[in-house]
């Protein structure tokens, strides 16, 4: 039996990506649902190109134009924000690849659990909002959460077959981003372009800008927090420029083990899709030869004080990870179109943390409010 496979956030990075790795094992999966926001052109392509039941295009403004460039071709075609959550919490299909970015990926993400679903997990934003309520879904509906962000999928890899309380703690790996070893007096005149230069991944604009300011690796302890029902205390971070360590599990008796690849996407999620199979494919191997040395050193939060204070918030918990993912979403953004500095994303992102009002056990309608107030606020300091 083929999997039945929804893209939601099929136009991004990691949507396409996922395409390809459903073509390249058309053996395996079937493609049932493809969403876009506002890509139209591009959700047409697919669907003309890869033929799924349906398509969402959750910009409404751009129904007519997809419904009229796939009449005739027998794909049912949905507009808004409500048939995307629609359709994931119907039985049209096996496993949600969530690839939408940011807190749009939230709804979608929680109608398919509510519905007992497999999700392939990437848009990490949906657990640094509502961690606590997204892992109760799954317990209480007997769904599954499969990591494709690749330092969290490495340690799913790494504890696959452990018992349960066997690890110590992990340790995720940070590239340090374009601008690792730099300062803050050089810092404060990046532009994006700039920062929109990976050294090792190509990944949509809103997560290469927080590789950069090392938001990722905070929002990726939050997200491995609940992923992996860890404490604090033991999610560490280690900067490893080469990205070829993903991330590694110390266990209680001291053993270490660390997945390791080539920085490519597709591994992980092919990984996601494919569990609890390994498939075979072509992708390029790692070879030793070729990096004679890999290297780790501690992360400077002074400098990169997006990590700090993602650490504060994991640590403050309540609605504090809520408020620090609205304000990054909205800085980001600013940053993206000149509007605020680099350095300036950190000075918002604080402030926002400091003046929100905090909530210890948010319901899901308070994280809604709160994404919504902190997003008014930070963008009240952008000129
Ligand atoms: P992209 O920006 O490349 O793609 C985002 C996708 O989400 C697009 O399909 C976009 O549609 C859709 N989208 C954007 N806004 C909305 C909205 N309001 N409602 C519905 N759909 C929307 O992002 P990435 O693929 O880089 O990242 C996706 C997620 O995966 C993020 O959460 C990211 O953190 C995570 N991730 C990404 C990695 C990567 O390598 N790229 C690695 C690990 C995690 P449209 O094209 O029409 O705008
Ligand atoms: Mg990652």
């Amino acid at each position: 039996m083929k999997k039945r496979v929804a893209i939601y956030g099929s136009t991004g990075s990691i949507g396409t990506q996922a395409l390809d790795v459903v073509e390249a094992h058309a053996d395996l999966f079937e493609l049932e649902i493809l969403t876009a926001h506002s890509n139209a052109g591009l959700l047409i392509q697919q669907a003309k190109k890869y033929r799924p039941n349906m398509v969402v295009i959750s910009d409404e403004s751009k129904y007519e134009q997809v419904n009229d460039a796939l009449s005739g071709d027998h794909i049912k075609v949905f507009a808004g924000e409500k048939s995307l959550i629609d359709l994931a919490g119907s039985d049209s299909y096996d496993i949600l690849l969530a690839a939408i970015v940011g807190f749009a990926g939230l709804s979608s993400t929680i109608a398919a659990l509510q519905q007992g679903k497999t999700v392939a997990l990437a848009n990490k934003e949906t657990l640094v909002v509502a961690g606590d309520i997204v892992s109760e879904l799954v317990s209480k509906h007997h769904a599954s959460l499969i990591p494709v962000d690749s330092e969290h999928s490495a340690i799913f890899q790494c504890i696959v077959g452990e018992a349960a309380g066997a690890v110590e703690k992990i340790v995720l790996t940070a590239s340090g981003g374009p601008f690792l070893g730099k300062k803050p007096n050089y810092l404060i005149n990046v532009k994006k372009d700039h920062a929109l230069q990976h050294p090792n991944w190509t990944m949509g604009a809103k997560i290469t800008i927080d590789s950069a300011s090392l938001m990722n690796k905070g929002l990726e302890m939050i997200e491995a927090k609940w992923l992996f029902g860890l404490q604090n205390e033991q999610i560490e971070v280690i900067v490893h420029a080469q990205s070829i360590i993903h991330s590694m599990v110390q266990f209680v008796d001291g053993s270490m083990k660390a997945q390791m690849g080539l920085p490519d996407m597709k591994l992980p999620i092919q990984y996601a899709l494919a569990f609890p199979h390994r498939v075979q494919n072509d992708f390029k191997r790692f070879e030793f030869k070729n990096f004679p040395s890999l290297t780790f050193e501690a992360a400077d939060t002074k400098t990169f004080r997006n990590l700090a204070l993602a650490k504060e918030a994991m640590y403050k918990g309540g609605n504090a990870p809520c408020v620090l993912n609205a304000a990054n979403e909205v800085v980001v953004d600013a940053f993206l179109k000149n509007k605020v500095g680099f350095l300036e994303m950190s000075d918002i992102i604080e402030s926002c943390l400091e003046k929100v009002a905090f909530i210890e056990k948010p319901t899901l309608n308070d994280y809604v409010l709160c994404n919504t107030e902190t997003r008014a606020l930070a963008s009240s300091f952008i000129k």
